[in-house]
């Protein structure tokens, strides 16, 4: 299939002067038309700060100092703001972490739905509220027609989530980023959030790219994963082979700490020490001081990101050898 966006060698820089540190380094990827790519890391591991590249939302200490982001031929860091945002709000979508950033307290759901149709259709009040009533509908929340006259703050987390994601597809995206869409919900509606995005992407095409930490939530959604650690790519590939067998030592320890389905406390719990202050990364391979397999090399020279076969790449010296360990248990 046609690649929709290609992110190439992104760099985005915080703050300025002494207090400046890149928080994305050298990250690229490619997302194809339908295609799933989730960006898996901890906090801080600079995964929502490269979406927020693409939806040129970054807040304003920050810029994107080198690299290409094309989306559906177009340049977006040489466009003019102004087009990025309005690209943001037609073909591309947005998921948060938390519903209430994305409403507005003081509308109905139907009046701020209603006003994309409006606003970025032309479409007569009455027909942007069939459109909206169509759109919160095809998100499963039941009686649709007669909730567009209700506020955000009189429907559950799961339910305000499904609105949010309702405006995110309203004006059919080719592209929908979704940032730990699931965080703030319990389990179960985790799981039935997930099932409804990969429903609409089914039903749409839409690639999908999926920001979270939580590796559970990738594992059926997923067609290719990049874990991302201190800022970069460590290692990506198709999610059963990253999965079953990992090339990157830090892969391989967030593997090993996977709870069950049911429990996701303490993900990282595995592997020992915090990942790094940005502003004072280690030198050589940024893991290394929390790496079981580390060397005296890996002190020394950092790992470039490199093939593995035809479709993985891990960013450590001994990623041969990583890959071939027994099976993380
Ligand atoms: Fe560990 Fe060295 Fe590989 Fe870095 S390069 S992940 S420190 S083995
Ligand atoms: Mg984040």
């Amino acid at each position: 299939a046609d690649t929709l966006l290609s992110v190439d060698s992104l760099a985005v820089r915080f703050g300025g002067n002494e207090d400046a540190f890149l928080a994305v380094e050298d990250v690229s990827f490619d997302l194809r038309a339908g295609e799933t790519l989730s960006l898996l890391g901890e906090s801080g591991s600079g995964k929502s700060v490269t979406a927020q590249a693409i939806m040129a939302l970054l807040p304003r200490n920050a810029a994107i100092t080198s690299g290409r982001i094309v989306f559906a031929g177009e340049d977006l860091v040489s466009l003019p703001r102004s087009r990025t945002r309005d690209l943001c709000g037609t073909r591309m979508g947005m998921v948060f972490q938390d519903p209430l950033t994305a409403l507005n307290p003081v509308f109905t759901v139907g009046d701020q739905i209603a006003e994309l149709f409006r606003v970025r259709q032309g479409l007569d009040r009455r027909a942007a509220w069939l459109a909206a009533a169509e759109v919160v509908d095809a998100v499963g929340i039941p009686d649709a027609r007669r909730r567009l006259d209700a506020y955000p703050h009189q429907f559950s987390g799961g339910m305000r989530q499904r609105l949010v994601i309702a405006m995110a597809i309203a004006l059919k995206p080719r592209l929908l980023i979704a940032d730990e869409p699931t965080t703030a919900l319990d389990v179960t509606v985790q799981a039935q959030i997930m099932e409804l995005i990969r429903d609409l992407q089914r039903e749409t095409g839409m690639s999908l790219l999926l920001i979270t930490h939580d590796l559970g939530v990738v594992a059926d959604v997923t067609d290719r994963v990049a874990v991302m650690y201190a800022g970069r790519i460590v290692e990506t590939g198709p999610v059963r082979d990253v999965y079953d067998n990992p090339a990157h030592p830090y892969t391989r320890g967030l593997m090993s700490s996977i709870p069950s389905l049911e429990e996701s406390p303490g993900l990282l719990a595995a592997i020992p020490g915090m990942p790094p202050n940005p502003k004072e990364r280690p030198s050589g391979c940024p893991f290394h001081p929390r790496c079981a397999f580390a060397r005296p090399v890996c002190s020394v020279e950092r790992p470039a990101l490199r093939a593995m076969g035809d479709r993985r790449k891990a960013a450590c010296h001994f990623a041969e050898e990583v890959v071939r360990l027994d099976p993380v248990s």
